[in-house]
């Protein structure tokens, strides 16, 4: 049994720090909303008073917020009071320089720690079923990866410090720019007279195949457990493929990368996100596209 903090229990942090009490764990939570704490509470989670407090004893401490400013915030807090010999790790989506100055703050006290960004969703943090994409030193990966594992079906080291957050708005932006394209071709393919299945049947067995066609397929049919079939109910928001975009711009802007596609990306979903539509799945992206035929 470890000793864990876990700071940030919001749709995400929460599940995964039940799934921690789950495992045998002993697991101190904090949330600044009080119905995060008492909803952890009832799934195991020892309420503490202040992020503070909550680190108080804890081997690991874990923190879950919406982005780089809380993460620094609550760190510049924790680090000072966290137990020497703790490991601190960020599972938060936030920009790389935040994820780097997060990581000097605990180096500056001897602390390990390690940026863990997750994919999968309010449904993978339910299920334990999470992959981490893991940022920081060997030993502090090695000491992190069993709790993980806990939380989720994959942990994968990308390298040092930032390397996970790196890694998770790469990837999301390649998925930004290809449901972007899949849509497209479904709207070409309406103006051709050509059906959803015949567009999906094809494309899903030849070049144009991919993951976001096959499991978040925008079109109604294909795919039934899609969100197009359920009113573009998320599923994954287009706020936080438009969060991850964006991150995924400062990072090419700072580092000097050009990704026309994935700034143009960043472009189409924010409009469509302007128009009222952040809240529904990012495969909703499809209804934006048609309405600009007409
Ligand atoms: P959320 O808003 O539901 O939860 C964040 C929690 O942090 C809130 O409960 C908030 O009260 C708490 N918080 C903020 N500042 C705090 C502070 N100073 N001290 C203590 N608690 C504080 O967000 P979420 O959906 O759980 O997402 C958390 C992170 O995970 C984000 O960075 C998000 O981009 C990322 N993420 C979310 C999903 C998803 O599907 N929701 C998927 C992958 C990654």
């Amino acid at each position: 049994m470890t000793s864990i903090a876990f700071i940030g229990l919001g749709n995400m942090g929460g599940p995964m720090a039940a799934n921690l009490v789950k495992a045998g764990h002993s697991v101190q939570g904090f949330d600044l909303v009080p119905a995060s704490r008492e909803a952890a509470a009832a799934e195991g989670v020892a309420s503490a008073a202040s992020a503070v407090e909550a680190v108080a004893g804890a081997e690991i401490v874990v923190t879950m917020l919406p982005a780089g400013k809380h993460v620094r915030a609550v760190w510049a807090e924790i680090v000072p009071a966290a137990e020497p010999g703790a490991l601190l790790v960020d599972c938060s989506t936030i920009d790389v320089e935040s994820a780097r100055a997060a990581h000097e703050l605990a180096a500056g006290r001897g602390l390990k720690s390690l940026d863990a960004p997750v994919s999968g969703g309010t449904v993978g943090a339910k299920g334990a079923t999470l992959t981490f994409m893991v940022g920081g030193a060997e030993d502090a990966f090695r000491a992190g990866e069993p709790v993980l594992a806990r939380m989720g079906r994959r942990v994968v080291h990308c390298g040092g410090a930032g390397a996970g957050q790196a890694a998770k708005i790469c990837n999301n932006m390649i998925l930004g720019i290809t449901m972007i394209g899949i849509s497209e071709a479904f709207v070409l393919g309406e103006k051709l007279g050509l059906s959803h299945q015949a567009l999906f049947d094809v494309a899903s067995t030849s070049s144009g195949s991919c993951w976001a066609l096959t499991t978040h397929c925008p079109v109604p049919g294909p795919v039934p457990a899609s969100a197009a079939n359920h009113g573009y109910k998320p599923g994954f928001a287009t706020d936080l493929m438009l969060k991850d975009l964006t991150l995924s711009q400062e990072a090419a802007r700072s580092a000097g990368a050009t990704t026309p596609l994935g700034a143009r990306a960043a472009e189409l979903y924010r409009t469509f996100q302007e128009g009222g539509h952040g809240g529904e799945d990012y495969s909703a992206i499809v209804t934006y596209l048609r309405g600009l035929a007409s």
